[in-house]
């Protein structure tokens, strides 16, 4: 997207891409001027075509750079470049110069599969509530904390970036610009985010529970398979104990856990510094103060049927009843900065707060109703205007159906995301429809492709076949990719390594390779052993042991083995049996017959056992003595 910007500002050398996150591209950069290497965060340009997004983008950035401590990645500068696209429009990306982390993310920390020891994800925890702390002190919320943006530097130290930046994207009675943001965000929503409510300090201090609570599993609290109903869970669900779903965790734990993971802020930690000094507690060992909170006060009634709802109807086949411009009011709900109002209007069309819509779940069908009926009657009681009929911008990007709408006086609307099998980043919906009549000046709300539907990639470490693993996969919307054998001590068919990892989120149907233990181990080489060191190294590997007949040897003593079969350093099912000869004296032989030899075979005539043939021939005393070594591999005792 950016591949032609070269140089930023003439002063910044744009370098390999780092990485790519839901609105911009991280690149190494170099500053020519301070001759420092810094990481630069380029903007998608679809997203600061949006004037309010650019003007929103620019503040935030600044307020950032105000930030200076250790645990924050430092923003060094802001500027923007302007990207000519050959036509009249030319595009403003803005661009953040940061201090460049040698490191990972705890996202991929978490993918790796490595298991991190309790006490170094009470660390990381400490040490990204240090940075909250900082940045809560100066007035900045982050409001998008979640594993891709904490870093784990190559020195162990946790750097926290992207302070305030999601704000440019979801402040509250904003239409949002960038839901797919949002969407790869739903695991680490506060409720109060999940329903599009006011947040301060304390949603950020949920969302470190979140991140503290995958760091302790391997898995945040709430799974689902779409981003709706996992804030859903946020909001309506209780946490699970982290000690219930990873058994190595100690429960001691789990009430500093779900503490931050209460859904009413009041009963959180009311300050960053409060909950670090309860996670450092629970490093040095001493008893934590907080207590598992009561349960979640839920409207009355509301509660039972909430889950039943939720459990048995899929959100968007309810969305699917009130049509396309409901459902977007639905989203809405659920999804910060989304208000279901349109361009012309302030308000929400849903009540926002009232202990009714506290609970989603039956809520959210009334929030559909109402919500598509409030869309539906401000559309058809709009006051006699210049009428215009709606273009098509269905399969436009966004900024192509700006233009069109603009063309003929309309607006861009409402842009939600939604995961589709359409190109990614192109208007799959739009209401009102291509055709319709509607007022001058009004605005055309469009549901945008995020691409294919993403899914969790199930676990399938210890799964004991290859049947059973695509069975998993299958029924997880996911295909068997490729199956390698791989030599293991574990039963045959057993899952050892898969790739993609567990839980990360891929694209619906696609594959997943595996790695499975053909049970095949390798074969310890015994020569020269006794009897019973031979026995007990290859009962050790899982062999069976079994002796053919001894052979005299001069060059193996006796007791001892002489060959075996199959060889030391090949590879045999585990369980299977390992073929013995032990070498014995050789008989003396009475006297070296002085038998004419004239012509001595150099090549030893083949051996006469096949079972020990392969060994004796090319191994431990084959071809020693010409002729007469030959005669001392013969299974026959000589009289
Ligand atoms: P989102 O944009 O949705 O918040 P994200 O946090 O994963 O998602 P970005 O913030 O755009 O995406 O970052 C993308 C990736 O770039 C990160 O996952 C990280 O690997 C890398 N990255 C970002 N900032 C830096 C930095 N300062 N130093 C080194 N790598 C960075
Ligand atoms: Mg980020």
């Amino acid at each position: 997207m950016v591949d032609g910007i070269r140089r930023l500002g003439d002063r910044y050398q744009v370098g390999e891409l780092l990485g790519r996150g839901g609105m911009a591209e991280v690149h190494e950069g170099r500053d020519l001027r301070l001759g420092r290497r810094v990481a630069i965060k380029i903007l998608k340009p679809e997203l600061a075509r949006d004037p309010m997004f650019l003007a929103r983008f620019r503040r935030e950035a600044q307020s950032a750079a105000a930030l200076n401590h250790p645990h924050v990645v430092a923003v060094y500068d802001t500027g923007e470049d302007v990207l000519d696209e050959g036509g009249p429009t030319r595009v403003v990306v803005p661009f953040i110069v940061m201090e460049l982390v040698e490191g990972i993310t705890l996202k991929e920390l978490v993918h790796s599969g490595n298991r991190l020891v309790p006490e170094r994800a009470l660390e990381i925890t400490s040490g990204i509530l240090s940075a909250l702390d900082y940045s809560h002190r100066h007035g900045i919320i982050h409001r998008d904390i979640k594993p891709g943006n904490v870093m784990l530097t190559t020195t162990g130290v946790v750097k926290v970036m992207d302070f305030g930046i999601a704000r440019a994207t979801s402040d509250s009675g904003q239409t949002s610009t960038n839901a797919s943001t949002i969407m790869g965000t739903a695991a680490y929503l506060s409720p109060e985010q999940a329903q599009g409510r006011t947040v301060d300090a304390r949603s950020d201090l949920y969302s470190t529970g979140v991140v503290l609570f995958e760091l302790l599993t391997r898995r945040p609290p709430f799974l689902a398979d779409a981003p709706v109903a996992v804030a859903f869970a946020h909001v309506n669900e209780p946490p699970p104990a982290p000690s219930s779903v990873d058994p190595t965790v100690p429960p001691t734990l789990d009430p500093l856990v779900l503490k931050a993971l209460a859904k009413d802020p009041a009963q959180r930690f009311q300050t960053a510094a409060e909950f670090r000094a309860d996670v450092e507690r629970a490093i040095a060992g001493v008893p934590v103060t907080a207590v598992i909170p009561p349960t979640i006060p839920r409207a009355a009634g509301a509660d039972s049927q909430a889950t039943t709802v939720m459990g048995g109807v899929d959100p968007n086949a309810t969305m699917a009843m009130a049509g396309a411009t409901a459902a977007t009011g639905a989203m809405s709900s659920v999804l910060p900065g989304g208000s279901a109002a349109t361009g012309t209007s302030e308000q929400p069309a849903v009540p926002r707060s009232g202990g009714v819509l506290r609970g989603l779940g039956v809520a959210a069908l009334v929030v559909v109703l109402v919500g598509g009926i409030a869309l539906l009657a401000m559309s058809l009681l709009r006051p006699t205007a210049t009428m215009v009929d709606v273009p098509r911008v269905d399969g436009m990007t966004l900024s192509q159906a700006g233009t069109a709408l603009s063309d003929v006086g309309l607006g861009l609307g409402r842009e939600d995301y939604e995961p589709s099998d359409r190109p990614a980043d192109t208007i799959i919906r739009q209401s009102p429809a291509a055709g319709d009549r509607v007022a001058e000046g009004s605005t055309v709300d469009v549901v945008v492709s995020s691409g294919k539907e993403q899914v969790p990639v199930p676990d399938l470490e210890d799964y004991r076949s290859v049947d059973d693993a695509r069975t998993a996969l299958e029924a997880s919307s996911l295909t068997l990719g490729k199956v390698r054998e791989v030599d293991s001590e574990e039963p045959e068919g057993t899952v050892l390594k898969q790739e993609p990892a567990a839980y990360e989120q891929v694209d619906k149907g696609s594959a997943v390779d595996i790695w499975v233990s053909n049970a095949r181990v390798e074969v310890p080489d015994v020569r020269g052993k006794t009897e019973s060191q031979a026995r007990s190294a290859l009962f050790d590997k899982g062999f069976e042991v079994e002796f053919g007949p001894a052979v005299e040897s001069t060059s193996v003593a006796p007791g001892r083995v002489l060959s075996q079969d199959p060889k030391g350093g090949t590879t045999a099912k585990k369980g299977s049996l390992v073929t013995l000869v032990l070498a014995k004296e050789p008989t003396p032989t009475p006297t070296p017959t002085p038998t004419p030899t004239p012509t001595p075979t150099p090549t030893p005539t083949p051996s006469p056992s096949p079972s020990t043939s392969a060994d004796t021939g090319g191994g431990v005393d084959g071809g020693g003595g010409g002729g007469v070594a030959n005669q001392g591999v013969s299974p026959t005792p000589a009289p």
